[in-house]
Parts: structure tokens; sequence; C-alpha cells
């Protein structure tokens, strides 16, 4: 069945576009994010290749990691039962032999016996139990420890502890780490089914943008926002494709949204969303497909456009890309791709794990804002030796001052209905570092 932004909205209850809380904007784009990422190819991918993709079928062990019981330790093999068995406080042993890792022969304890052996080898017959080396008094042929220096099944690796042949190792819809590549590598697996990447097209608009390597005369800035986003969408590791900056005129914009929805999975665009805008993005983004204009009760970054876009001129088979009309400061871009864009689009890659990064520390300040919109302020998390974490404020906070965002490393997070932080309370903030 079509999904028009009208179904979704009507089941939004207080829907308001002229003062949409950020969470009913998630809601809403979510719908969407979900319908492409049910669509997305698979391709198979060498395991190197697949860092940072998201795996699109369970992995199912084939084989038992480890495949047999090991030894953790460097020492002595031997049965625990001793420990508790013998009244001794000293339990004395004869060496039968020396197991290496790698060796294969058979090998079975006799009462009161040890082997030695080391890290990784199987375990002999028999054995259950590894004495580390370090806690020993041996000779060529004894070897004599405490009786409280160990207990019973201490350092021996079962079988399958690790991963258990037929069961899942990893999920659908993980994004792949660097553990989970050595993890699929233990399993002997050289390559996996991933979903293909996603492709997102970006653009700025505003006849005072000037590109870099143009002259800059009075009244123009140079296009910040096309590199922001492209840092911030390289992050996610999506296929990036830069369409420029386009002047505020219909024939322009008309052609490159034309030309980003053919080619891309969503298009994020920046500027020309505000209220009573001499531009035109916000026409054409309404003919050419379904579309939002929301005014979210947010702190920087009110105005901004959600939609589909036809991929082709009178699309009847509803092939659209997402659209993300930002706004045009270059810190409320930011804000609102981290707020709605990066967790959208992590939807869309078909990760389910699109945490929101959100953490709590202790305010080293107190805040007041208004009731009725979320705020974002730029912070810098601060570790205190020995104590918890606190975040203080950082920076002119004005919503087209980069430099303080560049000096932040996180956003504090001041929620719809917050109205006063102590300091010493724990607030939420979202940390920039590490985000993908
Ligand atoms: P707008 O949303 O188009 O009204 O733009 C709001 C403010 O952001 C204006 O001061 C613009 O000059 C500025 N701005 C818009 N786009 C960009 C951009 N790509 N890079 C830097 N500043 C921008
Ligand atoms: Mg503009």
């Amino acid at each position: 069945m079509l999904v028009t932004l009208d179904n979704v909205i009507s089941c939004v209850s207080g829907y308001d576009p002229d003062s949409l809380r950020v969470d009913d904007g998630k809601k809403i784009i979510s719908t969407f994010s979900k319908i492409i990422a049910k669509n997305l190819a698979v391709e198979k991918v060498q395991i190197r290749e697949s860092l940072g993709r998201v795996l699109a079928e369970d992995v199912i062990s084939p084989i038992d990691v480890p495949s047999h019981n090991n030894a953790a330790m460097d020492g002595y093999a031997f049965n625990g039962k001793i420990l508790t068995s013998s009244a001794k406080k000293t339990i004395e042993l004869n060496i039968l032999g020396k197991v290496f890792a790698g060796d294969v022969k058979s090998m079975v304890l006799i009462n009161d016996s040890c082997y030695q052996i080391m890290t990784g080898a199987i375990m002999p017959t028999g054995c259950d139990t590894v004495i580390p080396q370090e806690f020993v008094e041996a000779s060529s042929k004894k070897v004599k420890f405490s009786r409280n220096a160990i207990k019973p099944f201490d350092n021996r690796r079962l079988k399958g502890e690790d991963l258990t042949y037929g069961k899942p190792a990893l999920k659908v819809g993980k994004m792949l780490k660097p553990s989970d590549l050595g993890l699929l590598a233990s399993l002997g697996i050289p390559e996996v089914k991933v979903f293909r990447k996603i492709r997102v097209s970006f653009f700025s608009t505003g006849d005072e943008l000037r590109s870099l390597g143009q002259l800059l005369p009075e009244g123009c800035v140079y296009d910040s926002n096309r590199y922001t986003i492209f840092g911030m969408l390289k992050r996610l590791g999506v296929e990036v494709i830069d369409l420029g900056v386009v002047p505020d005129d219909l024939v322009s914009l008309e052609n490159t949204f034309r030309k980003a929805a053919k080619s891309s999975d969503a298009i994020i665009t920046s500027g020309g969303v505000s209220v009573g805008q001499a531009d035109h993005t916000k026409d054409i983004m309404k003919k050419l497909g379904d579309v939002s204009f929301w005014k979210v009760a947010m702190r920087p970054g009110r105005p901004m456009v959600f939609g589909k876009i036809w991929s082709e001129k009178n699309d009847t088979n509803e092939t659209f890309s997402l659209l993300f009309g930002l706004p045009g400061n270059p810190v409320a871009v930011m804000v609102t791709f981290y707020v709605f864009v990066r967790e959208a689009l992590l939807q869309m890659m078909g990760t389910t794990e699109f945490k929101s990064q959100l953490i709590y520390v202790e305010s080293a300040e107190d805040f007041k804002k208004k009731p009725g919109r979320t705020e974002y302020r730029r912070g810098k998390i601060i570790q205190r030796s020995r104590s918890t974490p606190c975040v203080r404020l950082i920076g002119a906070q004005g919503s087209g001052i980069l430099r303080s965002m560049s000096e932040a490393d996180c956003l504090v997070v001041l929620d719809h209905d917050t109205v006063h932080i102590k300091s010493g309370d724990l607030v939420p903030v979202l940390v920039f570092d590490g985000l993908i």
C-alpha cells in the first residue's frame, strides 16, 4: 500500500507542523526510512570490505569455537577432583608428558598425574583444570603446588564456549566492527552478505554562497555546510554525491532535485526552508514530491522539510528519495543532522543498532529554558579525576557560530518539558566522538 505523509501524520496525536515535537518528527521519518531499508539489495563482500557495513542475514556458526576443550594458560593440566578429595595442603603430581598448541596426539590421564600444557593446547582426556606454571614448583618428573592456589575447572576453555556450531554468531542488522571481522575469521568465513551502501546526495542553496576557490564578493559567504554534511555522511559510511551549490532559481533547483532523486536514496539540502525567503526551494520541493514543512520545537534548527521526492517525473511506481531539507545556518544544519538525519540514515542502511549516543553526565552549571521545545547547547565533557564526568557549556551558542561547534565535544540536550537543570543534576548529552 502507498504510504503517504498524510497517512503517517494522521497517526501522530497532537501533530502540529508549526511546533513539531522532536520525537514526533523522528517517528514520522522512521516510518519512511524503514521502507527504504526493506528494499535494499544485498551483495557479497570479502570480510575486510565488510567493516562498517550492515549484515543482510544471520551468520550461523559452521563450527564450534574453540573446537576442543583447551588450556587458557601455560601450566599443568590435571583432574580437578583431587583438589576436593585430597586432605593434603600441597598437591604433588607426576608429569606424564608435554602438550603443545596444535598437538593432536591422544593423551589420557592416569591417577595423580598431569601433563605440562601450553595455552591453546587440547586438554588431554580426563583433565579439566590447569594450574598456571607460576604457581608451581616443578622438576622434570614432578610438580608441586598449594591446594588453595586453584579451584576445579580453572583455566580451561570449553569447546564451543565462544561460538557454538549451528547457532547464530552474528545477527542480521549488525553493523560490523573490527571485532566482528575477527569473529568471522575465527569461524573460517571469508565473505558475508551485506546490504548495499545507501547513496546520499546533498547540495546547498543560496545566491550568496560561494564555493572554495571562488572570489568572495561583499555580502557573500563560503559554503561551509557542504563540508560539514560531507564529514558527517562519511562517518556513517554511506556513498556521498556532492551536487554543489545551486542558485535560488527554479530551473536549476528543479534539475538538481530530479538528478538527485534519480541517483540516490536520500537527498539533503541546506538553506532556503525558512519562512519568508526569497528563494524557491520550498516551491520546487512541493512540486516534485510529497513533503511536509515543519517548524520543529527545537533550538537551533526550527525550519525543516521532510518528505519524498519522486525518482521519475509523474512517478506511478512510488519510487522515491527521502528528502531532508535542513536550515541554512551552519550550526542548525549539524544539529538537525545529528538529531534527525543520522538516525534515519542508519535505519535506511538496515542496521538495528542506531543508538542515539545519548549518555547522562553531571551538569557543571545551571540551565534555564522555556518549556515546549528541545534545546541543544554546545558542551564539553570534563573528566575530573576519580569522579563522574561533568559537562559545561563551551563558546558562543549562536546558530551561525561554527567555532563553538568545533570546540565542543557534545550537545547538551535540554528536553521538551525541561525548564531548569541545577548544577550537579544529571543531563543527557549527545556525544560527537565516535558517532557513526
Ligand atoms: P537560509 O536558511 O537559506 O535562510 O540561510 C540562513 C543563514 O545560513 C544565512 O545567513 C545563510 O547565508 C547561511 N547559509 C545558508 N547556507 C549556507 C551554507 N551552505 N554555508 C554557510 N552558510 C550558509
Ligand atoms: Mg537562503
